[in-house]
């Protein structure tokens, strides 16, 4: 009796999380992955490589948008949309760096390649994985939907993966930022304190590349790009459905 009053709170919040998160309908100006014509004419396309902002789009070999350089501003789609669109699918993690080129033609291509992901770590990790994230000179929206990602929608604590604040007590990092000097060291120490295997993911175009800090001296990515990354997200900042579809298709985790 005394939690009747509780229980009928309950009763009217109804179901929150989503059930199913690898079928969502995502509305809205979400920007996910994009698709390039294989009609586009080579004068349009070199002006798209010209515009591009962080020099995503190559005109050669072959007309492409990498995802891990893009900001995801949508300016090309808005000068160009014959040629290109950015389309509502957000799954566009992918476990390896060439995995984030999208070809002139592409569509619906799987970026997981299953031959390159660990044995171990889907068999270590596959029922619990506890991240550390370490924010790398980050802006925090990334880090904001990382944060996203335990809420009442996405509740992904349900499949087992949370995050910890000790890295002795994870199983990897969740690395965003472009890793300015000053995190270098500090992303260092956190990744060799946390236990082998281990895995490592890149949250978000900085991380990825850098993305408009790319060539900022106050950047240092010369440990970073000497780890082995299992997983990078693009996204401008990510989109808490590509991080943890990501993780799922590493891990073969299922969504509903
Ligand atoms: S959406 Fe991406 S590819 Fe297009 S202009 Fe912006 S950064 Fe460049």
């Amino acid at each position: 009796m005394i939690f009747l009053k509780e229980l009928k709170i309950l009763k009217t919040h109804g179901i929150q999380y989503i059930n199913d998160l690898s079928a969502v309908n995502l509305k809205g100006p979400f920007r996910g992955r994009p698709e390039l014509s294989e009609n586009a004419a080579n004068d349009d396309v070199v002006e798209l490589e010209r515009f591009c902002p962080v020099r995503a789009i190559a005109s050669q070999p072959i007309f492409s948008l990498d995802m891990g350089k893009c900001v995801f501003c949508r300016e090309c789609q808005f000068r160009k949309p014959d040629i290109i669109r950015f389309t509502d699918d957000y799954k566009i993690a992918s476990n390896s760096r060439e995995g984030l080129v999208i070809r002139a033609g592409d569509k619906n291509t799987p970026l997981i390649d299953s031959a390159k992901i660990r044995k171990e770590i889907v068999k270590i990790f596959g029922k619990a994985l506890k991240l550390r994230q370490v924010s790398a000179g980050g802006d925090n929206s990334c880090e904001m939907e990382l944060n996203a990602c335990g809420n009442v929608n996405f509740d992904m604590g349900r499949f087992g993966i949370e995050f910890h604040a000790s890295p002795r007590h994870c199983d990897g990092i969740v690395v965003t930022g472009p890793v300015s000097q000053n995190m270098s060291e500090a992303l260092k120490l956190t990744y060799e304190a946390v236990p082998s295997p281990k895995i490592v993911i890149l949250a978000g175009v900085d991380a990825i590349s850098g993305g408009l800090f790319a060539d900022s001296p106050a950047i240092d990515r010369s440990y970073i790009d000497r780890l082995h990354v299992d997983l990078y997200v693009p996204g401008n900042p990510i989109h808490p459905l590509s991080f943890i579809n990501g993780i799922s298709h590493l891990l073969n985790i299922r969504l509903n």
